[in-house]
This record gives structure tokens, sequence and C-alpha cells, in this order.
């Protein structure tokens, strides 16, 4: 129970990543409040599950992560975890879906560690915890909002590293490579039809093409990892950016 008497802020947490690493950290001690929408009644069973608080706010929008960090509280370890994906040639990226990615997917983390590092300075420990991608690493053709936000979501966290050092605050990246989450499964019935492709060609040549181990990333690995760099054997491991992308970043 290494989080005992820690709160813990997880963005994006009614479902996939963000849920298990709630989980996670819920199992390790900490007192977790939970973000993000869905269902009234899935959450409110949640919020039992966890004995968490849940705050819905849209963070695409600078209000909307004001609203939730006053919700939330002084905060020992913020993961910033919500993010979306839109597929579009450069050229036809719709510019509303651009602002939106980018503001949710790297402004709304930037927000939110301005407004929880009072507190970590003065607690004189925190945690923060970036859930990028393996597009924080590389590109992929079509993805240029979430990459771009990747990329610079993975920059702020060097910089919040370098600037924490001497407070006893770490910041990381995790970076997942496809990770097995409702949104990936879903996705499967509509490329078979698309492409006329069986279940198993479109995991392994469409969805895992670029993941070496042919092997999706489970949502529990990445709250595991979540809760080792909250631990204090991750206490020297700052400003990086840890792949768990079964080889994605290695070629
Ligand atoms: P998900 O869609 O299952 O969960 C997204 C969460 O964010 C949900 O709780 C949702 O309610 C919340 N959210 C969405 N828009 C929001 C908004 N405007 N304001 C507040 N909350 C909002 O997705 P996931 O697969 O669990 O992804 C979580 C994070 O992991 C994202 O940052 C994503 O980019 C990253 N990631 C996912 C994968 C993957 O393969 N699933 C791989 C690499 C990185």
């Amino acid at each position: 129970m290494g989080l005992a008497g820690k709160r813990a802020l997880v963005t994006g947490s009614t479902s996939g990543i963000g849920l298990a690493i709630a989980r996670a950290l819920n199992a390790a001690g900490a007192e977790v409040v939970l973000s993000g929408f869905g269902d009234a009644d899935a959450i409110a069973a949640l919020c039992d599950e966890l004995n968490a608080q849940h705050i819905a706010a849209d963070l695409s929008r600078r209000d909307g992560v004001e609203a939730l960090m006053a919700g939330a509280g002084p905060v020992d370890v913020l993961v910033n975890n919500a993010g979306m994906q839109f597929v579009a040639p450069v050229e036809e990226f719709p510019v509303e879906k651009w602002d939106q990615i980018i503001a949710l997917n790297l402004t709304a983390a930037f927000d939110a560690c301005r407004l929880a590092i009072p507190h970590m300075k003065a607690a004189g420990w925190g945690r923060i915890i970036n859930t990028a991608s393996a597009h924080s690493l590389t590109a992929s053709p079509y993805k240029s909002a979430y990459v771009a936000a990747k990329h610079g979501l993975a920059g702020l966290t060097k910089t919040l590293a370098l600037e924490l050092a001497t407070d006893r605050i770490t910041a990381n990246c995790i970076s997942p490579g496809y990770v097995w989450t409702p949104l990936v499964e879903n996705q499967i019935p509509s490329t078979m039809a698309a492409r006329g492709l069986t279940r198993e060609q479109v995991i392994n040549d469409v969805l895992l093409q670029r993941q070496p181990t042919k092997q999706f990333v489970q949502p529990e690995d990445v709250g595991a990892m979540a809760a080792f760099l909250c631990g204090d054997a991750a206490a020297q491991i700052t400003g990086s950016n840890i792949s768990m992308d079964g080889g994605w970043t290695a070629e």
C-alpha cells in the first residue's frame, strides 16, 4: 500500500487505459479521483468499486480543466491520460478537430500540471505521469494532430522533469503501442467489412502490423507501470518516455 495517504487524479479514467491506471493506483492505496464521460450508472458503479470521486469536465476547454482541478483539490499524483484521435490527410484535416486534439491531448496536460504543481511542491513529493503513445516517438500518416500533440506531450514531460528535479516530483511519459481497449476492439467488425478481411487478418495485418510482438498491450500492464512510477524505486526515473509497444519504436 505504498500510496496510502496520497490523492491521485487520473484524467480520462472512465474507460480503457485511464481506468486501468485508476484501479492500479487504488490497489496501491491511493485515494482516486476519476474523470471522463460515459454511462452514469457505469460511472456510479466505478465510484463504488474504487471508493472514488468522479468529476465530469470537458478537458478540451481551459475552463473545463480549471473546473476539474478545483473540484479535485490538491493531488499528489496527476495522470494526464484523456485523449482523442482523428484520422485524415493533412490538407483535409478539419481545423476544429486539430484544435480539439491539441487542446485535449496536449494543452489540458499543461494546464493540469500548472495547477497541480504548487501543492506537490508544498508537500515535497509528487508524481506526474502522462499517457503519451508510440506516436510521441514516431509518426503515422493521417494522424497529424495526434502525432504533433503526443510529441508535444513528450517535450512537456522532459521540461517538467528538469524544472521539478530538486522538488522530489517526477514527470514521465508512458508510451503504449496498440492497447486492447474497447475503442480498439470495436474497430474490428467495421474494418473486416470495409476491407473484406477476417478478424485475424484485421488484428495481425492492420492493427498489429507495426507491433513486432504481434500482441496487444493490456490496459492492466499500463496500470502496473503507472503504479511502479509512483513508487520509491522510481524516484530517479524522471523525464523518461517509457515505451510499452511490443517493439514498435525499436525498428
Ligand atoms: P478511451 O477512449 O477508452 O478513453 C478515453 C477517456 O478520455 C475516456 O474516459 C473519455 O471519457 C475521456 N475523454 C474523452 N474526451 C474527453 C474530453 N473532451 N474531456 C474529458 N475527458 C475526455 O481511450 P484509451 O484507449 O483508454 O486512451 C487513453 C489514452 O491513451 C489517450 O491519451 C490515448 O491517446 C492513449 N493511447 C491509447 C492507445 C490505444 O491503443 N488504445 C495507444 C497509445 C496511447
